[in-house]
């Protein structure tokens, strides 16, 4: 009988990442992913310190989990602690573990910062600013440096990394000269919106034998009305069309999405439509979050009106459809 784990991970795209990194270690050690929390031996919650928030809500997991009738034979903490916090972590779990060390050690270089985007539900806009792209020779050095040094895991980090422009190269040009450069290694990169995401660079990613096959697309809401209310500046038909176009042309990519449930006035039959599109595509990860109002932003004026109660239950609805079940909540 396999064991069986659950990660649960807050915080940035770093954290997601190194998540994808504790799974695939787990699976290697003949760990099978849980469908939740409640089925999971192992729970490991791999956690952020960015918002003093974020590290009270972690105080709060081991009830949350007794609450949902989990009860994980270990339930590990890992990610970025405190050491002012560890005594009291050390309190509540059963082990606190260091991020293992990378088989594959990775770079991670900021290729941009902010965003021009202002999705409705996000404060990056605000918080960062617009979006400023570092040039395109600064960042391939950067990336020759990490090779060089032995890195074998490069990734490319922005908000809107598809809205990359140098003085030079669109991003899908930046990603072509980083696949040049001499070195075993892979490169990854996080995060692209849909909404710009071209033929050129599809098919240079496909050309691409350094491009490590693993793709962070997200789509937020499968209803239309949603996205449009989040002003995502896409379709659904949209995405399901540049998934196609992308899984034809790189049949093995690995796809992971973010989703987020319970928008101001998501109705049942918006939901619904998200779990088709979760059918549909069946992505390999996805990070759920349950929304949440965030001051400065256009929804933090929207009523908050879905229940915690129906937040949760439409989480974890979408949880059981990925392959490999993460949260954000
Ligand atoms: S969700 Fe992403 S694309 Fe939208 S405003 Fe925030 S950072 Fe920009």
């Amino acid at each position: 009988m396999f064991m069986k784990y659950h990660i649960l991970t807050y915080g940035c795209q770093i954290n997601k990442a190194d998540s994808e990194r504790i799974a695939a270690g787990l699976e290697k050690r003949g760990y099978k992913a849980a469908n939740s929390a409640k089925e999971a031996d192992l729970v490991v919650v791999n956690m952020c310190s960015v918002r003093q928030s974020a590290v009270d809500r972690i105080f709060g997991i081991p009830m949350k989990l007794k609450e949902l009738g989990s009860k994980p034979k270990k339930l590990v903490l890992t990610g970025c602690i405190l050491r002012k916090d560890r005594k009291k972590f050390e309190k509540i779990f059963d082990e606190i573990k260091k991020m293992p060390q990378r088989d594959c050690p990775s770079a991670l270089i900021p290729i941009s910062n902010g965003c021009n985007n202002f999705c409705t539900y996000c404060v990056v806009p605000f918080t960062r600013g617009k979006l400023i792209c570092r040039s395109h020779q600064e960042i391939l050095k950067e990336v020759k440096k990490a090779v060089e040094s032995g890195l074998r895991e490069i990734w490319l980090l922005g908000q809107n990394v598809n809205d990359y422009k140098s003085k030079t190269v669109n991003f899908a040009g930046l990603i072509k000269t980083v696949n040049d450069i001499p070195g075993d290694f892979k490169f990854f990169f996080m995060s692209p919106h849909p909404k710009n995401f071209s033929d050129e660079l599809i098919n240079i990613l496909s050309q691409c034998k350094k491009y490590g096959r693993y793709l962070n697309l997200p789509i937020q809401s499968g209803d239309d009305g949603i996205l449009k209310r989040m002003n995502r500046n896409y379709t659904v038909g949209q995405y399901k069309s540049l998934v196609k176009k992308i899984r034809l042309k790189m049949p093995d990519i690995n796809l992971s999405t973010d989703a987020i449930v319970g928008f101001p006035g998501e109705t049942v039959k918006q939901f619904e439509n998200t779990v088709k599109l979760f059918k549909t595509i069946g992505f390999d990860i996805a990070y759920v979050a349950k929304y949440s109002p965030r001051s400065g932003t256009a929804a933090f004026h929207l009523k908050d009106d879905i229940s915690r109660e129906e937040k949760n239950c439409r989480h974890k609805i979408l949880i059981k459809l990925t392959k490999h079940p993460s949260f954000v909540s």
